[in-house]
């Protein structure tokens, strides 16, 4: 109740100057939005700045403009549905550049490594997320680049959700998650197939599992929408019923 207060104080309070700088100079995209959505796309950033904790990493001094520009991608995700505001994500840390993570691999017979990895993003299951800085504002200010960091790590925690990271975000009802479960399926076997003939349709990542396919599809539609469209119509569909607008078609819906 508490947090439903704050937050609807929050949405009464204005955006401030300097932040909306940064989106008018900084977010290609926010120009494409009505007047209407860009007021809800402001409301959106002030929870999630109001809420979330930005650690600097690897020297790294975190600014309000870097803030600003985390938080209007993220919230793009979900400028067009009820807003979950990613309960699970308290937490971002932010590096200059690419970072190090240790990834923990099982090999056979039980034997466990632990692979040092260069990564320029990560979502963790509980509490944070990890990103690299010049990845961040590169993918907010080149559009149609097929690659966005910051929404592929969201849409991880939007997967995230109903509590598991599995490749299905929170649906309407049964019905949905009966076609999610179909569509996705289809579209993963056929890109693991096409994969296996050397064929590389979109980013192999997205082969996988069911979340990073989840992940990286949702990058493409934002970013790269008419590729996807190439690779699976239906898998398109899906994402626009989802994500409840066609991307380039931001300003139009409402
Ligand atoms: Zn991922």
């Amino acid at each position: 109740m508490l947090k439903f207060l704050r937050r609807h104080a929050l949405r009464k309070q204005p955006f401030p100057d300097a932040w909306l700088d940064v989106l008018q100079g900084r977010v290609a995209w926010y120009a494409r939005l009505t007047p209407e959505l860009q007021l809800r796309l402001q409301s959106r950033i002030q929870i999630f700045l109001r809420e979330k904790t930005f650690i600097g990493c690897g020297g790294l001094e975190v600014t309000e403009a870097m803030r600003v520009i985390v938080a209007a991608q993220a919230c793009r995700l979900e400028l067009h549905h009820e807003p979950s505001h990613f309960p699970h994500c308290e937490t971002i840390f932010l590096y200059p550049d690419a970072f190090v993570s240790t990834v923990t691999r099982m090999l056979p017979g039980g034997v466990i490594e632990q692979v040092p990895t260069v990564r320029i993003g990560e979502s963790w299951h509980r509490g944070s997320v990890v990103l690299a800085w010049n990845a961040v504002e590169e993918s907010a200010w080149a559009e149609w680049t097929g690659r966005n960091v910051v929404l592929h790590e969201f849409a991880h925690q939007l997967d995230n959700g109903s509590g598991t990271v599995d490749g299905v975000p929170v649906l309407r009802n049964a019905a949905a998650y009966t076609r999610w479960e179909r569509v996705v399926n289809r579209a993963l076997t056929r890109l693991r197939l096409q994969l296996s003939w050397g064929n590389v349709p979109i980013d192999p990542y997205a082969a996988q599992n069911p979340a990073e396919f989840f992940a990286v599809t949702t990058e493409l539609y934002f970013e790269a929408p008419q590729v996807l469209r190439a690779f699976d119509p239906e898998l398109l569909q899906l994402l626009e019923d989802y994500y409840g607008v066609f991307p380039v078609s931001d300003a139009r819906a409402a």
